[in-house]
């Protein structure tokens, strides 16, 4: 059995990224969504333990103290963090795991791990990421305000990432990641060593 896969997916926040790996999770067998901690408070329609495992600050912090966390990042005024556990359980069963996090955290992980398919997820142009903020309804003003800021600086690391996908069409981006995930399946040096074992070359 080989490891499963870390597929990581950034994007500003509105690009419509966590609709994206989700949709894809239940399209592909073979992979789950990691479900991170937060200190932010739950949306409406949020569920704990099925969206976030939502936290408090101190128990977020004790987290980091006993180095619970492969990565985490305060994302607008927020806490996130992906527990080291997680990946290590899924990694091990040879599940392959989506982390929908921010781009901060995205190098921690690059950094930490060494591993791991970069995704960037891009709304197709910047009026269209302020429509679908505007859309959401779950933000202020100022909240809206600070996102588009933010999302400048995050797209300007999307030269870390190995793929860009441009939601314009969901069904489209839903298609072109299920195709990356595809693809970096069917890797070589994956392969390889159960081809080896099968054909004794
Ligand atoms: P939201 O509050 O809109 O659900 O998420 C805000 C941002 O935090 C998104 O960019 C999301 O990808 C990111 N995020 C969610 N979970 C994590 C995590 O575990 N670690 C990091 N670094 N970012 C995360």
């Amino acid at each position: 059995m080989r490891k499963g896969l870390i597929f990581v997916v950034s994007a500003p926040s509105g690009a419509g990224k966590t609709s994206l790996c989700k949709q894809v999770v239940e399209l592909l067998p073979g992979i789950r969504h990691s479900i991170s901690y937060t200190t932010r408070t739950p949306r409406v329609n949020e569920i704990d333990g099925v969206d976030y495992h939502f936290v408090s600050e101190d128990i977020f912090v004790k987290m980091v103290e006993r180095d619970g966390f492969v990565e985490w990042a305060i994302v607008h005024g927020n806490k996130y963090g992906t527990a080291e556990e997680t990946l290590r359980r899924y990694e091990a069963e040879g599940i392959d795991v989506i982390l929908d996090i921010d781009v901060q955290g995205a190098g921690q992980i690059r950094q930490k791990l060494n591993q791991g398919v970069y995704i960037f997820v891009l709304p197709p142009d910047p009026e269209e990421l302020e429509k679908r903020l505007r859309g959401r309804g779950t933000e202020g003003n100022e909240l809206i305000k600070a996102r588009l800021l933010n999302a400048r600086e995050e797209i300007g690391r999307i030269v870390n990432y190995d793929y860009i996908i441009v939601n314009d069409l969901f069904e489209d981006a839903v298609e072109r990641l299920k195709s990356v995930i595809a693809a970096e399946r069917c890797r070589r040096e994956l392969i390889l060593p159960q081809i080896k074992e099968d054909w004794g070359i």
